[in-house]
């Protein structure tokens, strides 16, 4: 039998300003945590006025987390302590496992729309000090499923016998981008146990059996069940859906670093002070 999931919690994300002066939504943050473990954060941004964004994020540092910067629309310059540099832009994903720690810049440049999201996931605590990797996904390896309208992108894990592009090495975090015409529907198996949230970039959708309405900009939290039911409004919708299996492990959160006990958090911030914070190669994109 079909268990819809059903909405745990509606979120509409406060606004924020983060970096050197970037305006965003913060949809997803600490007072979440444990309903969306094993994600910690969602940020949004949507703007026509490069002054909300160009100031960036300036050199800082990560430990202990992944971060995903999914752009609809836009560029974004990033660069490392190491001398890695790239850009992600209209349609590019980028999946950075800060591991044992990187330094690092996000610049976004200024161009027509600035629309994306940047989420973060937690890493296991015996993957807490791997290796830093960057894996950049660009928009042309996104596999699409097209089916009675519904359009699916698939960024990581699996949708319909499809893989994604990506396939994260240490939480196996589903991450699609879905777009229904007005009326569609969206249905897929996300199975009991897992965490599973959905935010929406655009339009209106209609949640589970019971049909609630959720509006642009705000993100769902799924409660339990095995299938994800969405159906669009009257402009259609435009979601990411993301699920993953919980971690169920204690957070100590400090800013850029999240780790596991606050003696982890106090050895990472006194590393930064001596200089001691980069453990390792960053393996090169
Ligand atoms: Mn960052």
């Amino acid at each position: 039998m079909t268990i819809f999931r059903p909405i745990k919690k509606i979120l509409r994300g406060t606004p924020a300003v983060d970096g050197a002066g970037v305006h965003l939504t913060r949809v997803i943050g600490h007072a979440d945590i444990r309903d969306v473990d094993p994600f910690l954060m969602l940020d949004a941004f949507d703007s026509t006025n490069p002054d909300d964004y160009v100031r960036g994020f300036p050199w800082h540092p990560h430990r202990g987390i992944e971060t995903i910067t999914y752009l609809i629309e836009g560029d974004i310059e990033h660069g490392d302590s190491l001398g890695n540099k790239g850009s992600i832009r209209d349609g590019d994903c980028q999946w950075m496992t800060a591991g044992s720690g990187i330094i690092h810049q996000e610049m976004p440049v200024a161009s027509s729309r600035m629309f994306g999201a940047q989420i973060w996931l937690n890493l296991p605590a015996k993957d807490k000090m791997t290796t830093p990797a960057y894996g950049d996904i660009r928009h042309e390896d996104i596999p699409t499923v097209t089916r009675d309208g519904v359009r699916v992108k698939v960024i990581a894990g699996e949708y319909e016998g499809v893989k994604g592009a990506f396939s994260g090495a240490y939480v196996p975090a589903t991450y699609l981008d879905i777009a229904l015409p007005q009326g569609e529907t969206f249905q897929t198996t996300v199975a009991s146990g897992l965490t599973a949230f959905a935010y929406l970039f655009s339009g209106e959708g209609h949640i589970g059996e019971r049909k609630e309405t959720v509006r642009e900009k705000h993100a769902v939290i799924f409660g339990d069940g095995d299938t994800v039911l969405v159906r669009a409004g009257e402009s259609g919708v435009r979601f990411i859906l993301l699920f993953a299996p919980p971690l169920r492990e204690p957070i100590a959160w400090g800013g850029p670093i999240v780790m596991n006990t606050q003696g982890e958090l106090a050895q990472a911030f006194r590393e930064l002070d001596e200089g001691t914070f980069i453990r390792k190669e960053i393996s090169q994109p």
